[in-house]
């Protein structure tokens, strides 16, 4: 387990040099003064003055812990040293350097300023995303007892202080104020430090969970059996007891303890030390006589033996379109693979990061949250071993540092990550892949900086010369588009690996079963019986409906009252499982009433379905069928969703119910029927993104069927079965659906024709947002005479949490060239209103680039 890059600890040493400085003014020596980038939302750098006896150590791009406000301590970052007192008032004292390298390269200080400049938002919001939070001590650190940590074993000596916070910290986890009150300590640093370099404590932010590493029970020979002599002793004794002396015979066998006595203290699996010769009851009689020990270590989550992996040579087709990459990238930085799904791009990235690799470079490759699976995961650390990191949100703060320290100690040339893997302290990028570039999980939208990883990675691939190649199956119109007009290269592969067959589409006619009557349900017979040819030939079923819950509204039948949240303009989702109606929005949650609270009806009746009633549907149609939900609400524990897909693939499962989870980065043999519940919904929503969207899905979705040998079949429910988006999808003219959107596109001036700003204004009092939203309006109106500004208007949600929601969408035309004086204009504009008496409390949130 790696550390915080703490430097030793010298306890009380602050307040020291506190009463010594004071007599030092009139000496020689410089007088230094920082300048800080702080994790706050002001556009400015902070000064600070650098205590003497720091001058030597400090330096640009290392953390500095300081005071803030006349409570708060937080982690900035030096960015510039000099000798010019800030003249307005007098700096305050940095409080300790927590590193004796820069953890923050000057690539990365310049992307922190562009994303800031480009997204509206301050470069310290852009750190404060950019680094784990582990890297980050602040008054809101929680602190808690490092996981390994076990007080009897420990090398390390204690202050008398540090024992009663680890006293403490044995029963729970503690915020950094109530330490401070604990310990009567101000500065809490130093003794943090401490117990962080001695891996005794780790520290974590609030809002995220607690870092529960993975274990794994192991066995070793207690200290004093470690030597020869003793060893020979054991060996007489036990010359009666064979198997215990074999289990012996075993360890001594695996583990080399007489060349290197050191490999004792890791010990050894205790699956692999037994096998399936030895025996356990023997081995716990050698633990119940001290001559072994059972402990556990944490393994790494991806560490786990991996199956053998037949090597894979590309296929002609993928050997073309990887020459064909190659050969564009001498004249493009950018490269858009658009290959259908199955066509196996997967194997043509790891080629080109093998290549990257062995030139020197480092190489990321991002991948949207759900898709960064176990499954993937494994397959590449099978070939690229420990020179990889996997940057994931899953993961704990403490894993994340380990991945940035591993990327700056150059432990890591290469990193599969999610989004924000897009701010790990690279220094000489080669290649950046950007699989599935439309996935919509790639924009950041709370808090600032509201960024997009796809764009900011071109923008990194620049500034370190480096190629960057974006991958998909349905690639966002946005991106195609570019592909086409030569400022992306543009490679395709339009033929599954193996030559698998693409999905026979079918559309499920509502309408028309209606009027037959053999609608059950909302499950036309198409896809009853569908399924039921499906499992009778023992194969697997995935049906996708984008909706979670059991029903998304309750409505009485008597006088159509619908229970809607109290904080938000929603209605309630009905949750069976918990028996709730729940807010999707904000959480909010109360228990399904017995009758109609305005007319006393009992005739309460839940409309649409969710997730969960299709899952008991299905297990009602299909009671011989093993029927599995995957949504958020069954993937919430944190290994939900790997117990899901583990045992859909290994066949346990007959149908997977699912939300957009389902659509992705999953690749199983014996899926040949696909379920489109309900498409009519996503074609239908009011967004002039919903039609690509709906396409995407689908195709992304109708892509789990039948990969390799059997064809497969897709099912899509719907009542409009001539709807345009269904009908490119039923003949797979990919290309005329691209060319109609763009045209629609341009026709209505939406991206990629125009660059758009959409700004949030929020307060709790409607009055005040619509207000504000439209003073806004007239200010951004007045000084942006050359673009268009839409607005204000109401948000189909209008009301969130509590707060009054209007917005109000700018439409910057693409050539107009003043993109950033525009950004200026607007971020004054919104200044000005806030500056307004009344305004103050509100809320204006500006989101360059909005899904
Ligand atoms: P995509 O990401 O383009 O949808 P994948 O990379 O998942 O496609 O590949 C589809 C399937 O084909 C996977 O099961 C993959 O293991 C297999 N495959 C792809 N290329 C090869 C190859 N060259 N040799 C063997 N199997 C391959
Ligand atoms: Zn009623
Ligand atoms: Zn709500």
């Amino acid at each position: 387990m790696d550390k915080l890059r703490f430097r030793q600890a010298q306890p009380d040493k602050i307040f020291v040099f506190y009463a010594v400085e004071i007599f030092e003014q009139a000496d020689s020596r410089n007088t230094f003064f920082a300048e800080l980038l702080l994790p706050v939302p002001v556009p400015k750098l902070f000064t600070y003055r650098v205590p003497f006896d720091l001058n030597d150590k400090i330096q640009t791009g290392i953390r500095a812990i300081v005071p803030f406000g006349t409570r708060k301590i937080l982690t900035g970052i030096v960015i510039s040293i000099h000798e010019s007192p800030p003249k307005e008032y007098e700096a305050k004292y940095i409080l300790e350097l927590l590193d004796e390298e820069p953890i923050v390269n000057n690539l990365q200080l310049k992307l922190f300023n562009w994303i800031a400049d480009y997204y509206l938002c301050s470069a310290g919001e852009v750190m404060n995303a950019a680094l784990p939070a582990g890297l980050k001590l602040s008054s809101e650190s929680m602190v808690q007892l490092h996981p390994a940590f076990d007080e009897e074993t420990t090398l390390f000596e204690f202050s008398q202080k540090e024992e009663i916070l680890l006293k403490h910290l044995k029963h729970e986890p503690l915020p950094y104020s109530e330490i401070s009150k604990l310990l009567n300590l101000k500065n809490l640093y130093s003794i943090l430090k401490s117990l962080v370099s001695k891996e005794a404590v780790i520290l974590y932010e609030e809002v995220k969970e607690k870092f529960k590493p993975k274990t794994e029970k192991r066995i070793r020979l207690t200290a004093e059996f470690t030597s020869n002599e003793v060893l020979e002793k054991v060996f007489e004794t036990l010359a009666k007891k064979p198997k215990q002396e074999e289990i012996i015979l075993k360890y001594l066998q695996e583990v080399h303890i007489l060349q290197n006595p050191k490999s004792n203290f890791t010990g050894i699996g205790k699956k692999v030390l037994l096998g399936d010769e030895l025996s356990e009851s023997s081995l716990q009689t050698l633990v119940k006589n001290k001559i072994f020990e059972e402990f556990e270590i944490i393994v790494s989550r991806f560490e786990e033996e991996v199956q053998n992996l037949s090597e894979v040579k590309l296929s002609e087709a993928q050997l073309h379109a990887q020459a064909e990459i190659i050969k564009s990238f001498e004249t493009h930085a950018a490269v858009l693979l658009h290959g259908i799904t199955g066509s196996g791009k997967t194997e043509i990235y790891i080629d080109l990061i093998r290549q990257a690799l062995q030139g020197g470079s480092q190489v990321l490759y991002l991948l949207p949250e759900i898709a960064l699976t176990t499954q993937i995961v494994q397959r590449l650390k099978k070939i690229f071993g420990s020179a990889m990191g996997v940057y994931h949100s899953r993961f704990s703060d403490n894993e994340r540092v380990e991945v940035w320290n591993g990327v700056l100690s150059g432990k890591f040339k290469f990193v599969v990550g999610v989004r924000s893997a897009i701010f790990l302290p690279f220094d000489n990028l080669g290649l950046i892949i950007v699989d599935e570039e439309h996935d919509t999980s790639y924009k950041q939208q709370e808090p600032a900086p509201r960024y997009h990883a796809r764009d900011v990675a071109l923008v990194i691939g620049h500034m370190h010369h480096a190629k960057v190649l974006m991958g998909s199956a349905t690639p966002s119109v946005e991106s195609y588009y570019q592909a086409h007009h030569e400022k992306y290269g543009y490679v395709q592969l339009t033929k599954r690996y193996g030559d698998a067959q693409l999905p026979e589409v079918v559309l499920a006619d509502l309408s028309q079963e209606r009027k037959s009557k053999t609608v059950k349900g909302d499950f036309s017979r198409t896809l009853l019986q569908s399924i039921s040819d499906t499992l009778a030939q023992k194969e697997q079923v995935i049906i996708f409906q984008n909706r979670r819950g059991y029903s998304p509204m309750v409505n009485c039948q008597d006088c159509s009252w619908v229970p809607k949240c109290v904080n938000c303009a929603v209605s309630l989702t009905y949750h069976q499982y918990r028996n709730a109606l729940i807010c999707h929005y904000c959480g909010y949650r109360e228990e399904l009433p017995q009758q109609c609270p305005t007319c006393s009806s009992k005739r309460l009746l839940t409309v649409g379905y969710g997730t969960e009633k299709l899952e008991e549907e299905l297990k009602l149609h299909y009671p011989d069928a093993v029927v599995q939900r995957m949504d958020y609400d069954t993937t919430r524990v944190k290994s939900g969703y790997d117990t899901i897909i583990e045992q859909f693939e290994s066949g346990a499962t007959d149908i997977l119910v699912g939300t957009q989870m389902v659509t992705k980065g999953l690749d199983f043999d014996k899926v040949s029927l696909v379920g489109v519940f309900n498409a009519d919904r996503m074609m239908h929503f009011p967004d002039f993104r919903s039609y690509e969207r709906a396409f995407q899905l689908i195709t992304q979705v109708s892509g789990r069927a039948g990969r390799r040998e059997k064809p497969g079949k897709v099912v899509i429910q719907t009542s409009h079965t001539d709807h345009p988006v269904l009908n490119f999808i039923l003949n797979h003219t990919q290309e005329e659906f691209y060319n109609t959107e763009i045209t629609d596109r341009r026709e209505h001036a939406y991206p990629p024709f125009s660059r758009l700003i959409e700004i949030m204004v929020k307060h709790i009092d409607k009055k005040v947002s619509r207000d504000a939203a439209y003073k806004l309006t007239e200010v951004l109106k007045a000084t942006l005479t050359e673009v268009k500004v839409l607005g204000p208007g109401e948000p189909m949600v209008s009301k969130i949490r509590n707060h009054f929601l209007m917005t109000i969408l700018i439409k910057i035309p693409r050539d107009s060239g003043q993109l950033h004086d525009i950004k200026q204009r607007i971020q004054q504009a919104i200044n000005l209103t806030l500056t307004q008496k009344e305004f103050r409390t509100v809320r204006i949130v500006a989101d360059v680039d909005p899904l």
